[in-house]
């Protein structure tokens, strides 16, 4: 069997920790490459920055509504100091959103357009649709916004007003129609639009038929699991299937590093840092933009002790991920396959040949 010193010496595994990726192809690669190699990378792959955590819906299996911080906007000095250090580190992707609907902050359009400026290589949003004005969607068009994740559950109005809490059904077709209007009238292919639809009781038996009725007008659906934010989802508990394919099966001693730090960093509207996005009042803080750059806190004590905790599966009692059941999470949970012994065999094999 080969070992990886047969393929890359040491130098050039270190090497990497400063690798910039310039294509896509090379972000999602080397995104799993750092996570495989644990590779301590000079910056995230991935900066989200949160311009809002205030939202306009209820969602069921949302846990808004047990968020502790206080609610607001995220300060200019803030957004364009964490957009500044992408550019300047390399970061590959800028995600516009943690907690909270972006475009309830009408700055947020700003900030998109000037993270494009700065070019960053992918600018992204996720967005309910519902706030946004017209002239914001034209302008995902024209600033050159890469990618829009539109939230969305429910296959008719009451359907939707039942799982989100807004009765906002035809406004979000309306929206949708509008922006693909305006990528025709520009002659855009951005934004790439995907269809963000979270697992849930409600949902679980009209994925199929909800993927045929919206495939024409979007490029991709992400079907999510939902995630149990350390306890604080309760829809879970009542859930026969709690609809991931091992998210909750694996128990403590088989437990896996959490690949969330190794791949992204969340600057929450109030300037604090965080590692992951389970930990939605920040508790995993390792420090504040307003004191550090993202690259200090991406190297720095505290994520190289998280990391250490993780590795050695070592976690402290008191940690937030000690609880944390969203710990295998890869985004792709619904396709992936179970790797059984006959599967483990079948790699080791092809890594003989
Ligand atoms: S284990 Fe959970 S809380 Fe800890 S970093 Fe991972 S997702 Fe976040």
């Amino acid at each position: 069997m080969k070992a990886l010193s047969d393929f890359m010496d040491a130098d050039e595994i270190r090497g990497l920790s400063s690798f910039v990726p310039n294509t896509r192809e090379e972000y999602i690669k080397f995104s799993q490459l750092s996570y495989n190699l644990k590779l301590n990378t000079e910056v995230p792959m991935t900066v989200h920055i949160e311009p809002t955590n205030k939202c306009n819906q209820t969602c069921v299996m949302c846990v808004h509504p047990d968020m502790q911080r206080t609610v607001g906007f995220v300060e200019d000095d803030i957004a364009y100091k964490a957009i500044d250090e992408c550019a300047e580190f390399g970061v590959y992707a800028v995600h516009f959103f943690f907690f909270g609907e972006p475009f309830m902050n009408r700055k947020t359009i700003d900030y998109i357009a000037y993270a494009k400026r700065k070019n960053i290589p992918v600018v992204s949003v996720t967005t309910n649709l519902t706030t946004i004005k017209r002239s914001e969607i034209e302008r995902m068009v024209t600033d050159g916004l890469n990618s829009v994740h539109i939230s969305f559950e429910g296959l008719n109005r009451e359907k939707y007003a039942a799982i989100r809490g807004t009765d906002s059904f035809d406004k979000v077709i309306r929206n949708l129609d509008y922006l693909r209007e305006c990528k025709a009238k520009h002659g855009r292919d951005n934004p790439w639009i995907s269809m963000t639809y979270v697992r849930t009781s409600e949902t679980d038996e009209e994925i199929e038929t909800f993927k045929n009725l919206w495939k024409d007008r979007v490029n991709n659906f992400h079907i999510s699991p939902q995630f149990d934010y350390i306890g604080r989802a309760k829809i879970r508990e009542t859930q026969g299937d709690v609809n991931s394919e091992g998210i909750m099966k694996r128990s403590d001693a088989d437990r896996l590093p959490c690949r969330q730090l190794w791949q992204r960093l969340v600057v929450l509207s109030n300037g604090e840092l965080v590692p992951c996005s389970q930990n939605i009042d920040g508790e995993l803080s390792v420090g504040n933009i307003r004191d550090m750059t993202i690259a200090e806190a991406w190297q720095g004590d505290k994520m190289a002790q998280l990391r250490g905790e993780h590795l050695t599966n070592r976690i402290p009692k008191d940690c937030v991920c000690s609880d944390c059941i969203d710990w295998d999470w890869s985004g792709k949970v619904d396709s992936r396959k179970k790797l059984g012994r006959s599967s483990i065999e079948n790699i080791l094999k092809d890594a003989d040949d």
